[in-house]
């Protein structure tokens, strides 16, 4: 059987490596257009200020290895067309054309950093983040630079600028939207803008940008409200599916192919995996777009057990997420109350602060909690929390909508206790007995907000 697999990453590898624990004869050929197969982009953002000490620590096996293990695993293969009903994989090696019949197909091609039809995008000095090569690029410009400007305001535009601004250089942060983390309710993205400032980031929100000014290299961040010098930008606006030789499938708003839960295409024998596809997401109850490693190593594995014919079932995804950004964590899992609104689901929610720690015990430091709850049925369906202690939190909400769980359920779990760890009530428990009845109580019913 010939299985191919376009991308070396994380969902490609996960299901290569399956299928050849799984099948005897499988003759596995992956198709890698770059030439690092398998590394951790979400440590990228550490490399910038030396936390991790070089960006080649975040390869976890390279194509020689895979190789070795009996994986034709090929680099500078770039596919470029599939033909579906021959079944034959199509693109360039260096300038040379390939084409490679295939028995089952996996396409795991990930997602590239948007670059935005902007003026003076050729400049120099204007970087995305997502590989090494990219990272080599930035690192370099970096130590003949002063001041950064970032533009976006998502998981990945914040990690870059703590890591910039623990090298110590000036950095603005300009946005579009009015808030910082847009996946989370404005009222908890307040801390993260306060965290911002109280580290001396020059924030700019609502500011649509238009274009780079400068010669060979940017000087400036053309607005729609003004010019901003600056000697390098980092553009983290967004990633798009790259999917271009996929139209024949059956794809999703932004282009992110459609599969069902095998991670089965619209296509026979055609399978794809990770940030090329829409994830289902169980809590909203239709597809989504949620493009994390995560769910890319878990998706690949399913994929390469099902085309190794061990019948496997992805549940879906319930947006559940975590970054730190200096000093706070900030975290999310299912749906906000903004998510809410536009499914039209009738719905409470909460918010609270508790200590993260019992109260006396040293370091002790807030979380910020906003939970919000079906109405009538009590049914759990998110929760964002900005603090300290939030992965805990999360975890285990995340745990709790997996399972189903309302709101009396969750009183009912027994957690575990000791004040290094947390208070003698656990703030999820905190939130959760002070329903209802409370001023912390917020209730909104389809965007209409009424203090209880
Ligand atoms: C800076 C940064 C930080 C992140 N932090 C986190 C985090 O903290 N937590 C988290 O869960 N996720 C994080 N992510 C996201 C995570 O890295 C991705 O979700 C994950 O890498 C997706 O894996 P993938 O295999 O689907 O795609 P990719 O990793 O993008 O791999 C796809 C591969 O396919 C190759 N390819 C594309 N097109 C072709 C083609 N036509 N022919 C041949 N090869 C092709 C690409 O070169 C690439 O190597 C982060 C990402 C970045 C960039």
């Amino acid at each position: 059987m010939k299985y191919v697999i376009v991308g070396g990453d994380a969902a490609g590898m996960s299901a290569a490596m399956e299928i050849l624990r799984n099948v005897d004869d499988a003759e596995i050929t992956t198709l890698e257009r770059g030439e690092i197969y398998s590394y951790g982009q979400c440590g990228l953002p550490y490399v910038i200020d030396g936390r991790i000490s070089s960006p080649n620590n975040l390869i976890a096996r390279s194509a020689l290895e895979f190789r070795k293990r009996g994986i034709d695993a090929r680099i500078q293969h770039e596919v470029q067309e599939i033909d579906f009903e021959a079944q034959i994989v199509k693109g360039l090696y260096r300038d040379e054309a390939f084409a490679i019949p295939y028995d089952k197909l996996l396409i795991a091609t990930g997602a590239s950093p948007t670059m935005p039809n902007w003026e003076g995008t050729h400049l120099a000095n204007i970087h995305t983040v997502k590989t090494i090569p990219q990272m080599n690029e930035l690192l370099e410009s970096l130590q003949h630079t002063r001041h950064v400007t970032v533009l976006g305001a998502g998981y990945i535009a914040l990690e870059v600028v703590e890591a910039l601004r623990s090298r110590d250089l000036q950095v603005r942060l300009i946005h579009r939207g009015k808030q910082l983390m847009s996946l989370i309710d404005e009222q908890l993205a307040e801390h993260v803008l306060a965290e911002a400032q109280k580290y001396n980031v020059e924030v700019l929100l609502n500011e649509q940008v238009t274009g780079f000014i400068g010669t060979e290299t940017v000087e400036a961040v053309v607005t729609e409200q003004g010019s901003y010098p600056t000697d390098l930008v980092i553009v983290a606006t967004g990633v798009k599916p790259n999917t271009e030789f996929a139209a024949k499938l059956e794809r999703w708003d932004n282009g992110a192919i459609i599969v069902n839960e095998h991670m089965q295409t619209s296509l026979p024998n055609v399978y794809a995996a990770g940030d090329c596809v829409a994830h289902f997401n169980y809590i909203k109850g239709d597809y989504d777009y949620v493009a994390l490693g995560t769910t890319a190593n878990k998706q690949g594995r399913i994929a390469g057990l099902n085309m190794a014919d061990k019948v496997s079932r992805f549940r879906g995804v319930a947006g559940t997420a975590i970054l730190k950004f200096f000093d706070l964590a900030i975290g999310m899992t299912g749906i906000t109350s903004n998510d809410a609104d536009k499914l039209d689901i009738a719905y409470d929610v909460y918010t609270h602060t508790a200590n993260h720690i019992a109260g006396y015990y040293p370091n002790v430091r807030p979380i910020h909690l906003r939970m919000v709850v079906q109405k009538n049925t009590q049914k759990l369906l998110g929760l964002q929390a900005v603090g300290a202690g939030v992965d805990k939190r999360i975890d285990v909400f995340a745990t709790a909508l997996a399972a189903g769980m309302t709101l009396p359920d969750l009183l009912d779990i027994d957690f575990s206790y000791s004040p290094p760890f947390n208070g003698v009530w656990d703030p999820l428990l905190q939130i959760a007995k002070r329903v209802p009845g409370t001023q912390t109580i917020l209730t909104q019913f389809n965007g209409g907000a009424s203090e209880k």
